[in-house]
């Protein structure tokens, strides 16, 4: 891929989001992997992010998928889901800060499958709009729930 052009890359991945951008990161993206790092795909956040078109949540779902190692990616679903149940504090307003309180207290050896229990209750339960509280196994400690539907104190 490092030999290819952009646009041969493109007609490969055209049917993906944003395939511009992500046929040139990719081809780049190649290349230093080649430059960098002997022909293989480095297995630390701090040494992926190093790669084009690799951004930390990219570099925490790498690791945490493919070696289980306690990293966190926070995606939109993982970020809702830990305000609205309380995981996180309020103050926790970007998706680094949730990824620091979430990996401070989740055991490490359960953090790779946590990230996909967040996802999941985010995409089918917990949805942005309407979440279904009244299907959901969490209701009774969950904070957007008491303060948002009950009026009520967090009740943890
Ligand atoms: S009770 Fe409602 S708001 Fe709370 S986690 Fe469940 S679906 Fe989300």
């Amino acid at each position: 891929m490092a030999k290819a052009t952009p646009a041969e890359v493109f007609a490969l991945i055209k049917s993906i989001s944003y395939p511009n951008n992500k046929a040139k990161h990719l081809v780049a993206l190649a290349a230093k992997v080649l430059s960098h790092f002997k022909g293989q795909i480095p297995m630390t956040v701090d040494e992926l992010v190093q790669l084009p078109g690799v951004g930390r949540k990219t570099a925490n779902v790498i690791t945490s998928v493919i070696d289980h190692q306690p990293n966190m990616a926070v995606d939109t679903h993982v970020f809702r889901v830990s305000h609205r149940l309380g995981l996180v504090p309020t103050t926790a307003t970007t998706p680094l800060a949730v990824e620091k309180w979430l990996t401070k207290f989740f055991p490490a050896a359960l953090i790779h499958k946590a990230h996909h229990w967040l996802i999941l209750h985010g995409r089918y339960t917990c949805v942005a709009r309407n979440p279904h509280c009244s299907n959901c196994g969490l209701l009774s400690i969950c904070r957007y729930y008491a303060k948002e539907k009950k009026g009520l104190k967090h009740p943890l």
